[in-house]
């Protein structure tokens, strides 16, 4: 009997829960992958993702065809034409089975909820498989059974429940018998799939495939994991692993990372390497906020997690947001930082939060503004952490950033970038600046003023915040 596997963000091979198993029971595996044009548009994905997708699937393609496991593409307008192309080509292959990764926004699990619901009524059995989380979110209680709201908290008992577990990521699907009735996508209809998209071909910083995601996650291992606690907050050092993209659209699972790290340090979790126990931690903040959008389902409803924030006055200055898209407000590190998003798809994580608060704190524009701009031009965007990481900067979210501790981000800017290498190399016309006067410039005819006074912005945002009354429950 022949099973589909619909492919979404799981673009690998190895590792992959619903491949493996789907080529472990049938006999013949068919792999689908459909592109929904309401999807891209809801939400804005980015070009370079867009790209960096499409790229995978060129790649994936082949991979599946040396397995005999030919890779179909499909492009459907809506959300809900997703389950009806899935029972048409099921029936017309004759599957018994659908197998898919689980994905855990709100709509996803609508969708795959439609998925379910009309293939099961169509005798088609569906299986739903986990490989985003290495432990699935629901499964992480505190003493009450409640999810947890604290990061700390979640990542004791995240531990507590993983350590025990032997972790081994699975192998490539087995070979299957030649299907010879299906003829495999060619290049061409998988080019088509994205035909009137804009795309941003990124391949220069971010070339595609699970074996380019291999090679970054061993070097990072190599060279830069014992030194990760001291060197992830310059954004001038290349000192993280710059692998969120790969995360994202699945060539790389969280599972491989941690038994690789675990393999590095014999397996020895929060044992002596100071730079691995706190890369874990940041996978684990990915996990959280995985669990963050299936426990707390309104922030997936533009909704912020704290129903008591939602008074506070946001401003909607296009203006002052065009500024910061642009990387244009005087400040030069968030202006920096901007341009490095606008230009590679990517922004070093200590930064993300920098021209977060900014935008929320001293620009005062809603977090969903900047949420939304992230969106369309992170390679590596990814709702549950892009949501977690803004609700986080603009104290809305779980866990959130006290509202009094805004980062300055001049002083920011001096801390983490000290010899302005990182301004200079985002901001040409600043580069002739010394560096007494490079996080603060003075008047220059080429370069804009700060487009906020950040000490009263900042004390306003804090006396506007103070206000705010905790809803009760
Ligand atoms: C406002 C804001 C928006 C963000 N949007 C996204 C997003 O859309 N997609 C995304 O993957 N990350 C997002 N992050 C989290 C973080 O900035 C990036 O994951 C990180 O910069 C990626 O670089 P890296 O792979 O070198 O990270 P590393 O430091 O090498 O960390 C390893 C991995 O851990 C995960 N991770 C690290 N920090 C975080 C975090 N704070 N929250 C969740 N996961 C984390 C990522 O998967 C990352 O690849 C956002 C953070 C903020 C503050």
């Amino acid at each position: 009997m022949t099973s589909l596997v619909w492919l979404r963000h799981d673009l690998r091979i190895h590792d992959n829960p619903a491949l493996y198993n789907a080529a472990e029971l049938a006999q013949g595996v068919v792999a689908v992958y459909i592109h929904c044009d309401a999807y891209v548009r809801l939400h804005t994905i980015a070009p370079a993702q867009l790209d960096f997708v499409r790229r995978h699937l060129l790649i994936m393609a082949g991979e599946l065809a040396s397995l005999n496991i030919p890779l179909l593409v499909f492009r459907v307008k809506e959300t809900s034409e997703i389950a009806p192309a899935l029972l048409r080509i099921a029936q017309r292959l004759q599957a018994g089975y659908c197998y898919f990764n689980a994905e855990y926004p709100l709509n996803e699990l609508n969708r795959d909820h439609a998925v379910n619901q009309l293939l099961r009524a169509n005798g088609i059995l569906v299986k739903r498989c986990h490989d985003r989380c290495i432990v699935p979110p629901g499964m992480i209680r505190n003493g009450q059974g409640e999810p947890y709201k604290i990061f700390t908290a979640f990542k004791k008992k995240w531990l507590h429940t993983v350590m025990p577990l032997t972790l081994k990521p699975l192998p490539a699907p087995a070979r299957q018998a030649a299907l010879a009735t299906v003829q495999p996508a060619a290049r061409d209809e998988i080019d088509q799939l994205f035909a009137g998209h804009e795309l941003h071909e990124l391949s220069a910083f971010w070339p595609a495939g699970e074996q380019e995601a291999y090679r970054r996650l061993d070097l990072f291992i190599e060279q830069s994991l014992s030194h990760y606690q001291d060197q992830r907050d310059f954004p001038a050092i290349e000192g993280t692993s710059g692998l969120s993209p790969y995360f994202a659209v699945g060539s790389l699972s969280p599972r491989q990372a941690i038994t690789a790290v675990l393999a590095y340090i014999r397996g020895e979790w929060e044992g002596g390497n100071a730079g691995a126990n706190c890369w874990l931690g940041e996978l684990i903040w990915r996990e959280f906020y995985q669990h963050v959008v299936v426990d707390y389902p309104q922030v997936c409803k533009r909704k912020a997690m704290q129903p008591h924030t939602e008074a506070f006055p946001w401003r909607y200055d296009k203006t002052l947001f065009t500024a910061w898209c642009e990387g244009k407000t005087g400040i030069p590190i968030v202006d920096a930082a901007m341009r490095q998003l606008n230009a590679t798809g990517w922004m070093h994580n200590r930064l993300r939060m920098v021209v977060a608060m900014f935008l929320t704190k001293n620009c005062q524009i809603d977090w969903r503004w900047g949420e939304d701009y992230f969106m369309s031009q992170l390679i590596d965007g990814d709702f549950a952490a892009n949501n977690g990481g803004w609700q986080w900067s603009a104290s809305t979210g779980t866990d959130a950033a006290p509202y009094f501790r805004i980062f300055n981000p001049v002083s920011q800017s001096e801390r983490f970038d000290p010899n302005g290498e990182f301004i200079r190399k985002w901001v040409p016309e600043l580069a002739h600046l010394p560096n007494k006067h490079i996080h603060n410039p003075p008047a220059l005819d080429n370069y804009p003023r700060p487009i906020v006074d950040l000490a009263a912005s900042r004390k306003d945002t804090i006396a506007r915040f103070a206000q705010l009354l905790p809803v009760k429950p």
